[in-house]
């Protein structure tokens, strides 16, 4: 198997880390941010229970008392990289719950502050599909003539039925319309799928990626279903009306997943973690570092890479 020499790293898969390497000749970092947001899916604008996987709590910050500004957000993230991970220049992630859910306004003055900040050379912003009004994807193209600008879209999957009974509250036509919107010009969109959702099937997630690989999408999250305490999935976990995945079957589509998307894709994260004090299940899930060696060990197994499928050649049934 040969992979794209752009990718310059040792992976068979196109990190971020690596992106980012190639394009600024440095370590680029997310500085998380919790701008004080709500979400549209929790305060009743459109309900009030969120999604069933969500926990509401929102960042570590936010639960230990009166957030930060941001300025001073931005200076501990900095602080924290640059002594631990040899950091060099740093991306603003507004990313608890909806972080374009406010007047133009309003939003514009929070990200102008993260971006005139000391080597912020960008800002990744995390958000429904159905709360990006055009005058709102205008202002992020704007950003993106400047600074290197990313908007990220939660999916989760490309299938209504499935957003339905996850009570995501949007269809996937407001991901496909606010995707098509958003594109163009130099604005990145990353996207959010999580793999292992009630109710769906092998093939069902795989055609999610299909959908995605024909999207003009930059990067993406794959994420795992976590049943946490407090959530919908949780109370079904622990009422064993709920199956959570096993890490081989997890290991082995996100592997197929891989091999469906573009190359140029960005693989911005293949796990997912945290929330140590409510997590329930799957227990496997909180060595991140094994998945992700796991994951890597297939690739190799199979002799694959990201993009070996993409376009047209499905993977052989296994
Ligand atoms: S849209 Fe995001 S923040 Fe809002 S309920 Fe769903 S997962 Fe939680």
């Amino acid at each position: 198997m040969s992979k794209p020499e752009f990718w310059n790293n040792k992976k068979r898969y196109y990190d971020l880390k690596s992106f980012w390497r190639n394009q600024f000749g440095c370590s680029v970092y997310k500085l998380q941010i919790d701008a004080g947001f709500t979400c549209p899916n929790r305060d009743g604008a459109i309900s009030t229970g969120g999604c069933i996987y969500c926990d509401g709590r929102g960042s570590r910050l936010r639960q230990a008392g009166p957030l930060p500004p941001i300025s001073e957000q931005i200076r501990r993230g900095k602080e924290y990289y640059r002594k631990n991970k040899n950091a060099g220049k740093f991306i603003a992630y507004f990313q608890t719950f909806t972080n374009t859910y406010g007047t133009y306004q309003k939003l514009k003055t929070l990200y102008d502050k993260a971006l005139s900040e000391e080597d912020i050379i960008g800002i990744s912003v995390g958000t429904r599909p159905d709360c990006v009004p055009d005058d709102i994807i205008g202002l992020f193209k704007t950003y993106a003539k400047q600074y290197h600008t990313w908007l990220e879209f939660g999916l989760q999957s490309i299938h209504d039925k499935t957003l339905r009974l996850l009570n995501r509250g949007h269809s996937a036509d407001a991901f496909l319309d606010a995707v098509s919107r958003a594109s163009g010009d130099d604005l990145q969109i990353c996207t959010h799928i999580i793999v292992g959702l009630p109710g769906e099937t092998r093939e069902d997630i795989l055609e999610t990626a299909r959908v995605i690989s024909t999207l003009p999408i930059h990067g993406i999250k794959i994420h795992l279903l976590l049943a946490l305490q407090g959530t919908v999935v949780g109370d079904l976990y622990e009422k064993g009306q709920i199956r959570i995945m096993e890490k081989e079957e997890y290991v082995y589509t996100v592997c197929d997943i891989l091999e469906i998307l573009p190359p140029e894709m960005v693989i911005q994260r293949l796990t997912a973690d945290g929330y140590r004090d409510i997590f329930l299940a799957p227990s496997w899930a909180v060595k991140k570092l094994d998945v992700l060696n796991a994951i890597d060990r297939e690739l190799e197994k199979r002799d694959t890479c990201q993009g070996i499928y993409y376009k047209g050649k499905k993977p052989d049934k296994r």
